[in-house]
């Protein structure tokens, strides 16, 4: 499906400009347009791929292009004051070829925790497409701050748009490894899942497999009815025949090769599945209890068929307890390899989640007492004890 996507902040801006260069280096003609927001001058020039004319400066007359310093209800006012600056760049979208806006950003920073949030409201009040959000969690080692910064927008967030995508940097955090080499390689990480997630609703229909071939309406339905969701995936290395390994076998007229060939592939497919399912997820959660799921299964045609998928399908009933588990391929010729993508929509049962408003709880109570405590000296350092000395004014 085609997105307008928008990066608020540093983080955002990153992975819009990631998205981008996936979009080009893949095909799969996905992002139709690419904004950048930010508070920070350095951090726009920074980006790569996102045209010049669509990275907007806002709030110079207030932090004069320097950032908000990870003050995020700073970062929200400023988003309020110049949105006009923001909808300038939209307005030059085609928003009629737009099948829906994503909006990015990390939530434990100022310019996107703040502005992301405020930006989807004003979306969904002018367009009739569905906002989504894609927010990144920080790392635990991030500090209480950042944590504070993430539990507040992320409860923002979730309510101001259709569906809200969580990715967990600190899940996908490796140790020993310089903060800005992870980064590039978590933000491959996230445009692969959501490439392949979103790339599947833009392969035409009346392809050689159109009838188990995912549309955007798929999509959109398992996003539709909001709430928090997760992607995983998982996949495998597979050789490339030409024509395929079943049509290789029918030209031989090799039935039980044919056999033995269709019996893998559903295995291979289940099997990924799986993994996909009880993997690493974008955002860990226990998988019972989502409340829609969208399974994707990505490769060469020759090694995608219905029986794995429908077999996926039902497995994910099972371990999910839903009974809205959407399921179909996503053709790529020559991709050499298969993976299986599940966008689980809906959860709630969420430990990491509910860790981080706990810890957000500790940060903002530390916070007032040590502001407490700070004024309680200062007062005490600059009046005299025996309250003599008289102010000037
Ligand atoms: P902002 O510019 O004020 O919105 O703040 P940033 O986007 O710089 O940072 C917000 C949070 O996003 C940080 O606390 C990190 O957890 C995360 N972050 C920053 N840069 C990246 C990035 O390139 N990729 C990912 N996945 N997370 C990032």
């Amino acid at each position: 499906m085609k997105l307008a996507l928008i990066g608020f902040g540093q983080a955002g801006g990153k992975i819009v400009d990631k998205f981008v260069q996936y979009d080009q280096r893949t095909g799969s003609d996905i992002v139709r347009a690419a904004v950048a927001v930010n508070t920070a001058k350095a951090d726009l020039m920074g980006l790569e791929e996102i045209p010049q004319d669509q990275r907007v400066l806002i709030g110079q007359s207030r932090v004069k292009g320097h950032g908000v310093g990870a003050d995020n209800e700073l970062g929200a006012e400023v988003a309020e004051e110049d949105i006009d600056e923001v909808q300038g760049a939209i307005d030059s979208i085609p928003v009629h070829e737009v099948d829906a806006f994503l909006v990015i950003a990390g939530l434990g920073g100022g310019t996107g925790s703040g502005g992301a949030p405020v930006l989807a409201k004003h979306l969904k009040r002018i367009y009739t497409e569905p906002v989504y959000g894609l927010g990144v969690l920080p790392g635990s080692d991030e500090g209480g701050i950042y944590t504070l910064n993430a539990a507040r927008s992320f409860q923002t967030f979730v309510r101001e748009v259709d569906n809200l995508m969580v990715f967990d940097n600190d899940a996908w955090r490796k140790t020993g490894e310089s903060v800005s080499g992870g980064y590039d390689e978590i933000n491959e990480e996230i445009v692969k899942r959501f490439g392949i997630l979103f790339g599947a609703g833009e392969i035409d229909q009346g392809q050689e497999v159109a009838e188990s071939v995912v549309d955007s309406s798929e999509i959109i339905n398992t996003l539709s009815g909001g709430g928090v969701s997760t992607v995983g995936y998982a996949s495998e290395e597979v050789e490339e025949t030409a024509g395929g390994g079943g049509l290789l076998s029918r030209l031989t007229g090799d039935a039980g090769d044919e056999d033995l060939d269709t019996a893998h592939t559903t295995n291979r497919i289940t099997s990924l599945v799986r993994k996909a399912a009880l993997g690493r997820l974008t955002l860990p959660c226990e998988i019972e209890g989502t409340e829609r799921a969208l399974l994707v299964m990505a490769g060469p045609p020759e090694h995608l068929n219905r029986k794995g998928i429908e077999r996926g399908r039902k497995w994910l009933e099972e371990q999910t307890g839903s009974m809205e588990v959407r399921g179909g391929d996503y053709p790529v010729s020559g991709s050499g390899f298969v993976a299986s993508v599940i966008l689980l929509s809906g959860v709630t049962n969420v430990p990491r989640i509910k860790e981080l408003q706990q810890v957000a709880i500790e940060a903002q109570d530390n916070i007032d007492d040590i502001q407490q405590e700070s004024q309680d000296n200062l007062d005490s350092l600059i009046s005299d004890d025996e309250d003599e000395l008289e102010s000037l004014f």
